[in-house]
C-alpha cells in the first residue's frame, strides 16, 4: 500500500505493516530499468527564469499552495511526493560514491536545488562501489570534506544508513544502529542534524520507522520517479509523465553533472521548476519556520 502512487493518492502515511520492494529500484540495485522517458515532441519550450541570486535556492511554496499531511496515525510521516497542484518537482542524490568537483561548482554556481541522502559506506568509499554507473574518476575522493562544499552550497545532507542494508531483514535494535548512527557521524562531519531519513531500496517497516524518530528523524522520504544514466527518467506512474510534486531520485555516479544538465533542461522544457524541498516539507508538515 505504500510507496507507490496511483490516482489521487499523492501522498501516503503508514501506520504500520511491511514494505514491499515495490518502488523503481533505488540505489546499488538498479540502473537498467527499462521504463525510461521519450521527451514528448509537443512541449514547447519555457523560457528559464533568471537564476536568483540569494537565499535559499529553488523556488519556495505560495501561501496555501501545499496541502498539509495529516498529523495523526503513524510514527513518522512517509512522504513519496509534495501536495501540490504546482508545476514544481524536487531533485534528490543518494549514496555519494563519486564524488566529482564539477558537480559542486554546478550546484553553487547554477543554484539548483538538491538534497543528498548519503550513506557513509559511499562517502568513506569502504568496500566496492555502486556498480550501476559504471567506474567513476573520483570515488571517495574527497569524503565528507565533498559533502561540507556540497553543503555550503545550500545543499541538505541527510540520512541513508551507514552501510545501506535492506532494513527490513534487521531487528529493531540493529536498524537503530544504521540510522542513529549515520546521524551521528553526519552531525560531527556536516554540523547538522539530519531531520529526513531515506531508506535503502525504499524497503522499510514499522520498526523502521520508530527507528529513525528515536535517532530524531521527522520524516521518511521516498521518491516518484528515478532518474538514470544519461539523464533518463523511469517513472513509477504507468503514464510516464512528471506530475506537480515529483521527486526525484538520481545517485551520486559518474557523468553526474552532465546527466544532471540534461535532466534539468528536460524539466524546464515540459514547464516545471525545480523546487526547495526543505521548504516544501516545512509546509506540507506545517512545522516552525
Ligand atoms: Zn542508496
Amino acid at each position: 500500500m505504500i510507496g507507490r502512487r496511483f490516482g489521487g493518492t499523492r501522498l501516503m502515511r503508514v501506520s504500520a505493516g511491511i514494505v514491499a520492494a515495490a518502488l523503481v529500484s533505488g540505489c546499488a540495485a538498479g540502473g537498467t530499468s527499462p521504463a525510461s522517458s521519450a521527451a514528448p515532441a509537443s512541449s514547447p519550450p519555457v523560457p528559464v527564469k533568471p537564476q536568483q541570486k540569494a537565499g535559499p535556492p529553488g523556488v519556495l511554496p505560495r501561501p496555501g499552495e501545499v496541502k498539509a499531511i495529516a498529523p495523526a496515525g503513524s510514527v513518522l510521516p512517509v512522504i513519496s511526493s509534495i501536495p501540490t497542484t504546482r508545476k514544481v518537482v524536487f531533485l534528490t542524490i543518494d549514496d555519494g560514491w563519486e564524488q566529482d568537483p564539477g558537480f559542486v561548482r554546478q550546484v553553487r554556481e547554477q543554484r539548483i536545488p538538491i538534497t543528498a541522502f548519503v550513506m557513509r559506506d559511499a562517502v568513506e568509499a569502504l568496500g566496492a562501489p555502486d556498480p550501476a554507473g559504471g567506474v567513476g574518476k573520483y570515488v571517495g575522493r574527497g569524503k565528507w570534506s565533498y559533502f561540507r562544499q556540497l553543503r555550503d552550497a545550500g545543499v541538505p545532507i541527510e540520512n541513508h544508513t551507514l552501510t545501506h542494508p535492506d532494513l527490513r531483514t534487521l531487528g529493531y535494535d540493529a536498524q537503530k544502529a544504521e540510522i542513529c548512527g549515520s546521524s551521528k557521524l553526519i552531525r560531527e562531519h556536516i554540523g547538522t542534524r539530519p531531520t529526513l531519513f531515506r531508506p535503502p531500496f525504499g524497503n522499510y517497516g514499522a520498526g523502521t520507522l520508530r527507528a529513525a524518530k528515536a535517532c530524531g528523524v521527522e520524516a521518511l522520504l521516498l521518491w516518484t520517479a528515478t532518474v538514470q544514466p544519461g539523464g533518463k527518467i523511469a517513472y513509477q506512474v504507468p503514464d510516464k509523465r512528471l506530475r506537480p510534486g515529483d521527486i526525484l531520485l538520481l545517485h551520486f555516479r559518474p557523468n553526474l553533472a552532465r546527466d544532471f544538465r540534461i535532466l534539468v533542461d528536460k524539466i524546464r522544457r515540459r514547464g516545471y521548476e525545480l523546487g526547495n524541498l526543505d521548504a516544501y516539507l516545512k509546509a506540507a508538515l506545517r512545522r516552525a519556520k
